[in-house]
C-alpha cells in the first residue's frame, strides 16, 4: 500500500480519498492501528490541530491566559492534557499521523515536552498563516480546540478575532471569527473540520458555519468570566467525539470558499486602515474599514494576519 505522504502532493490531494478512506481506514480500523514511531507516518489519517487556550476545559479568568498572569501555567497543563487526550483517541481510531499547531499569543503554551510523542508540534508565532500554518492538502482532516467567539459577541468568553485591534472581519460578505477564518482555509485546500472544543457561544457560531461538531467547555459570564465544566469530564467527552468524528471521516465535507475572495475588516483605530491603505489593492470604505480583493482563501488569510497581527497602531 503506497503512503499518501510520499506521493507528490498533487497526486496526493486527488487519491487521498480513494487511498485512505477507502482502502487504509477500514483496514486500520479492523486490525488495530500499529503505533507509528516518534513524528512518523503510518498510513492512515493525517489529522491537524490547532489548539488555542482561551476554549480550553478548566480556563475560567484572563489571567489564565496571559504569559505574567495568575495560574498561566495551570493552563498550560490542562491545554496539554486536553491535547494529549484528543491524540490519543485519534491514534486508538486508526489515526496515521498528528500535527499541532500551537495557536495562542506567542504560540508557545503547549508543555511540548510533555506531548505524545508521536505527534509534530509547531511552536512560534512568527509565521503568515498563523492559526493553520502547516495546514495544506496532504491532511484528511482538522480539528480546533479551546477556540473562543468572533470579536463583539455578547456572553462569549474573551471574544476577539485575530487581537483587540479588530471589531469584525467579513470574508465573502459573511462575518467570522478565528474559527470561520481557519475553516475556510482549510476548507480552501480541501480539508474538512471534523471537530472543536470551546465555550457555549463559540460552539453555536462554528456549529452554524460549518456543521461540525463542537464539545462545549464552558459558559461565559460576560466576557471575563466562566462556569466551567469539570476538565476531567470535558476530557472524556473530546476522547469520545475525536474517535468519533475519525470514523465518520468518510462523511465530512470541506467548507466551500468562493474564490477569489473579497475580505473587510474593521478595527478599531483609524490610523491603521490609514496605514494599510499604502499596499496596493487596500481600498478604505469607511474611516476604521478596509477592503482587499484575493486570489486565493490563502493569500486573503496572510493579507488578514499581517493586518491585524504585523503592522501596528
Ligand atoms: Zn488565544
Amino acid at each position: 500500500m503506497p503512503r499518501p505522504s510520499r506521493l507528490p502532493r498533487s497526486s496526493r490531494a486527488r487519491t487521498r480519498g480513494a487511498l485512505v478512506l477507502g482502502a487504509v481506514l477500514p483496514v486500520m480500523l479492523l486490525a488495530g492501528a500499529p503505533a507509528p514511531a516518534d513524528g512518523q507516518d503510518s498510513g492512515g489519517p493525517r489529522i491537524f490541530i490547532s489548539v488555542d487556550m482561551e476554549g480550553i476545559g478548566g480556563v475560567g479568568s484572563p489571567g489564565m491566559t496571559s504569559a505574567s498572569g495568575k495560574d498561566y501555567g495551570t493552563a498550560r497543563r490542562l491545554m496539554t492534557d486536553e491535547l494529549n487526550t484528543v491524540i490519543r483517541a485519534l491514534f486508538d481510531a486508526g489515526a496515521g499521523h498528528v500535527l499541532v499547531n500551537d495557536s495562542h499569543g506567542d504560540h508557545q503554551n503547549v508543555l511540548h515536552t510533555e506531548l505524545d510523542p508521536r505527534a509534530e508540534y509547531v511552536q512560534g508565532s512568527i509565521k503568515r498563516l498563523g492559526m493553520v500554518a502547516e495546514l495544506d492538502s496532504s491532511f484528511d482532516a482538522a480539528i480546533f480546540l479551546g477556540y473562543h467567539a468572533m470579536a463583539g459577541v455578547g456572553d462569549a468568553f474573551l471574544a476577539h478575532t485575530g487581537s483587540g485591534s479588530v471589531k469584525g472581519l467579513w470574508v465573502n460578505e459573511v462575518e467570522v471569527g478565528e474559527g470561520g477564518m481557519n475553516a475556510l482555509y482549510a476548507g480552501s485546500v480541501g480539508v474538512p473540520v471534523i471537530l472543536a472544543s470551546g465555550d457555549r457561544a463559540f460552539g453555536e457560531e462554528f456549529t452554524a458555519l460549518t456543521g461540525a461538531p463542537v464539545v462545549v467547555t464552558k459558559e461565559a459570564l460576560g466576557s471575563s468570566a466562566a462556569r466551567l465544566r469539570s476538565p476531567e469530564s470535558v476530557r472524556a467527552e473530546l476522547a469520545a467525539r475525536a474517535g468519533e468524528a475519525l470514523r465518520s471521516l468518510p462523511e465530512a465535507r470541506p467548507l466551500e470558499v468562493r474564490q477569489p475572495v473579497v475580505t473587510r475588516i474593521r478595527f478599531a483605530s483609524t490610523t491603521r486602515p490609514y496605514l494599510l491603505e499604502a499596499i496596493p489593492g487596500v481600498i478604505r470604505v469607511d474611516g476604521s474599514t478596509v477592503e482587499f480583493r484575493s486570489e486565493s482563501m490563502g493569500e486573503a488569510y496572510q493579507m488578514i494576519r499581517l493586518a491585524y497581527r504585523f503592522i501596528s497602531w
